[in-house]
């Protein structure tokens, strides 16, 4: 088969590879219909994951049809079609058992990255892919929802609702903020209003990413960087600060301008993942009792947010800007990292 390969910094390339096979009872393979291109597997081909090594296949978003199921696997059978959360797990160690997927014990011990695709296992980006632990790893897709929609629900509808609704615990009638309207961050922006955010502010460098976020919810925009930006935030509580501080860059600086637009007693709820350290003034945050949130998503609300897809309630597919197929999975690479320029979203291969 085909599939994207890692060939260390900066290297990757769309090439000829063994095709998986069935390694445990509990495993699936799945013919990837369609697939998407994450930000962090940028940083993956940066060289920033130094955990992924060279000939490890990316990609930990995808939707296929089961080709193969093993033996003890009951649930699913050859031809569904399913949605391949980015994480597997075996949904019933100790960890699974709390919701905590993305530290399953299952086997090996392993947690946290080794139990994305694309990390330690291989990945989506290619033409078929081995899902272990597959009968919790696998979400079935209802007809009426398309290839589009369901790919969505790997990782960056999970990531936004979990880490940062959930997390930073938004409540009916909240004035939320959203630092960052990338994909995840729109995620985010729609899923607050699922619990009833007021306001829901996204804040950004990017004009075009602050026009998109009023297509997803957001009753307000805020440029980044400009003079007055806390200022106008604040106008916007009444001086009181947001409720909810949700933080979808993944730099010190936006980490820092959570904190600073936060109410007395309001959470930051942290998304973006810190490839340096942030500075955290636990001094200034004790004294004003602010709940501090982070981590790894653990895909463990798939199934709810695909019941809200299916319902139209949720616009996952407005997260689909550009197309290709699977032979121009480079172009897409190209255009998803000059996103600023392309307005890319999210790039659909299929
Ligand atoms: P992205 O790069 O597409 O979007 C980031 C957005 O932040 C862009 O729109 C950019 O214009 C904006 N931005 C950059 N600098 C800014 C600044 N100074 N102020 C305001 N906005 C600024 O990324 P994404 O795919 O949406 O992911 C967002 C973050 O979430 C990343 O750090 C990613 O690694 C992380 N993530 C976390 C998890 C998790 O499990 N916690 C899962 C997936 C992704
Ligand atoms: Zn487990």
């Amino acid at each position: 088969m085909k599939a994207l390969v890692y060939g260390g910094p900066g290297l990757k390339s769309w090439t000829d590879v063994p095709d998986p096979q069935i390694e445990n009872p509990t495993d699936v393979i799945v013919r990837v219909d369609t697939t998407t291109i994450c930000g962090t597997d940028l940083h993956i081909l940066k060289g920033d994951v130094p955990a992924v090594t060279v000939g490890r296949i990316l990609g930990h978003e995808g939707v296929g049809t089961i080709s193969e199921i093993g033996a003890s696997v009951t649930s699913l059978a050859v031809g569904d079609r399913v949605i391949i959360s980015c994480i597997k797990s075996c949904g019933h160690c100790v960890n699974c058992s709390a919701g905590l997927f993305s530290h399953c014990l299952g086997d090996e011990g392993a947690s946290g990255i080794g139990w994305v695709f694309g990390h330690l296992i291989d990945g989506t980006q290619a033409e078929f892919v081995r899902v272990p632990y597959a009968e919790n790893s696998l979400h079935k897709v209802p007809a009426g929802v398309t290839d589009e929609q369901a790919v969505m629900l790997s990782d960056i509808l999970p990531t936004g609702f979990e880490i940062g609704v959930q997390y930073g615990r938004v409540k009916p009638g909240d004035v939320v903020a959203v630092i960052g309207a990338g994909p995840v961050g729109l995620a985010a922006i729609a899923t607050a209003g699922l619990y009833g955010a007021a306001t829901i502010i996204a804040i950004d460098l990017d004009e075009n990413r602050l026009e998109r976020a009023a297509d997803f919810g957001a009753t307000d925009a805020v440029v980044s960087g400009s003079a007055d930006w806390k200022e106008q935030v604040l106008a916007l509580t009444d001086g009181a600060g947001v409720d909810v501080a949700i933080e979808a860059v993944g730099i010190p600086q936006t980490f820092t301008m959570a904190t600073e637009i936060v109410r007395p007693g309001g959470s930051v709820a942290n998304v973006g993942v810190h490839g340096a350290p942030v500075d955290l003034h636990l001094e200034n945050l004790w004294i004003q009792n602010i709940n501090i949130s982070m981590g790894l998503v653990n895909a463990n609300t798939t199934k709810m947010l695909l019941k809200l897809v299916a319902s139209g309630k949720l616009p996952a597919e407005k997260l689909a800007t550009h197309h290709f197929t699977f032979d121009q999975f480079l172009e897409a690479y190209d255009t998803f990292s000059r996103a600023a320029e392309t307005k890319a979203l999210k790039v659909v291969i299929a």
